[in-house]
């Protein structure tokens, strides 16, 4: 590996920030390479790969059907295009123009992120409503059900909820509104695996659609990740999403998954056509979700207990810097590397260092999100224990260099 950085004069990285995509997102585990190297020697029917998906994916989130998308994004494309065609293909090939049609969701104003870009590029319109000023710290409060309730009229086609550990309001009091109303609950979830639990926990809560990260805490390839959910809207997502460039109208879709009766016509390239996945992605994420739902939380954290007690004891002298192990309660309980800088000692600022570790080489990326508070955090998830010495040693450094 050392070879391709130097062959192609690129910057080797070590990645303590998480499975970031700027950065990869996840390395994969040989089984993984191994199960997308095989695949890729093969010609297949795409469409029966994803019905093949479905039912594996539908086994493991209890969800009636699912497929494997570029990416979360892409699933909240795919997934909020569905809520405002079905499987009318007339909509399809309209999207994103949606003169005409329902294309409002209401989401919590908590609950907006840069994600959410993926519903609106499907041409639906978000409808923010509430004030979380539980957040600002001026209030106590966060948006609440009657307020989505009150958003909801002839326009809506979804609700979109945003699943965090903390998100307010809760995901089955949202389900409740949304579904007294006829409508559909789009969640994202995609940084929400770890805990295991997660992968049926929202379906459980009645959401209509789930999106995860196929390349975050799954360990699939980074342009990867699924969309699960009612097997109709699901149906409609996969048909805006294949190549269907079939030249008679007998085409057989996978039974299980799209009902070809419901179907007036098979629709042309939908708006998902450039989120397509290849074999590679499909089979890649497939294997990487045996191995995460075979192994539980707790073996996940021991492995990864393991780096972080052995990056402790490389930090341990020095003297600059107090790490301690901490562990994400949002996560499974994800054990983590808190630094901070030591009290009295005169130094560069956690801003400073997380620049000068990033400077290194080979470069090393912390997670420098509270750097303004003086914290920063190693996260193990893409960690080898061959990446200890050299973090240690590029904290060394950047702690001697003058402040
Ligand atoms: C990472 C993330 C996404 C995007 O996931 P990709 O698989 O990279 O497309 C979407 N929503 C949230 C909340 C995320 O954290």
């Amino acid at each position: 590996m050392t070879d391709f950085f130097e062959h192609h004069g690129l910057t080797r990285v070590i990645n303590a920030t998480g499975t970031v995509t700027r950065l990869g997102a996840s390395p994969l585990h040989p089984d993984v390479i191994a199960a997308m190297a095989d695949a890729a020697q093969y010609s297949i029917d795409i469409a029966e790969l994803q019905g093949h998906a479905s039912s594996q994916i539908s086994q493991l989130t209890g969800a009636d059907a699912g497929i494997v998308t570029s990416g979360a994004m892409a699933g909240l494309l795919l997934g909020a295009a569905a809520c405002i065609a079905g499987l009318d293909p007339v909509k399809m090939g309209r999207l994103p123009d949606t003169a005409g049609m329902r294309d409002e969701f209401v989401v919590a104003r908590s609950h907006r992120n840069s994600y959410d870009h993926g519903v609106r590029a499907a041409g639906a319109r978000l409808i923010e409503v509430g004030l979380s000023d539980r957040l600002t710290g001026a209030g106590v409060r966060d948006t609440e059900a009657w307020e989505i309730d009150g958003a909801i009229g002839d326009r809506t086609a979804g609700v979109l909820y945003l699943a965090r550990a903390d998100a307010r309001p809760d995901l089955a009091t949202i389900v409740r509104v949304a579904h007294a109303r006829d409508i559909p609950v789009l969640v994202d979830a995609a940084a929400e695996l770890p805990p295991a639990g997660n992968l049926r926990r929202f379906i459980e809560a009645g959401a209509d659609l789930v999106v995860f990260s196929g390349g975050k805490g799954i360990g699939g390839p980074s342009a990867s990740g699924i969309l699960c959910g009612r097997r109709r809207l699901v149906a409609s997502a996969l048909l805006q999403q294949l190549d269907l460039d079939y030249v008679s109208g007998d085409w057989q879709p996978p039974a299980s998954l799209i009902d070809r009766h419901e179907l007036a016509a098979v629709p042309r390239h939908g708006i998902g056509r450039g989120c397509k996945v290849g074999k590679e992605q499909i089979v890649g994420l497939l294997a990487a979700l045996r191995r995460f739902s075979q192994d539980d939380d707790a073996t996940r954290n021991q492995r990864w207990g393991a780096v972080v007690a052995a990056l402790l004891d490389a930090l341990e002298p020095l003297t600059a810097v107090r790490a301690r192990r901490i562990e994400d309660a949002g996560h499974g309980n994800l054990p983590l590397v808190e630094i901070r800088l030591a009290p009295g000692v005169q130094q560069a600022s956690a801003t400073q260092l997380a620049a000068r570790l990033r400077a290194a080489s080979p470069a090393v990326h912390v997670d420098a999100t509270n750097a303004d508070a003086g914290v920063l955090i190693l996260v193990p998830t893409c960690l080898r224990s061959e990446d200890v010495v050299p973090i240690a040693s590029a904290f060394a450094h950047a702690l001697a260099a003058d402040p």
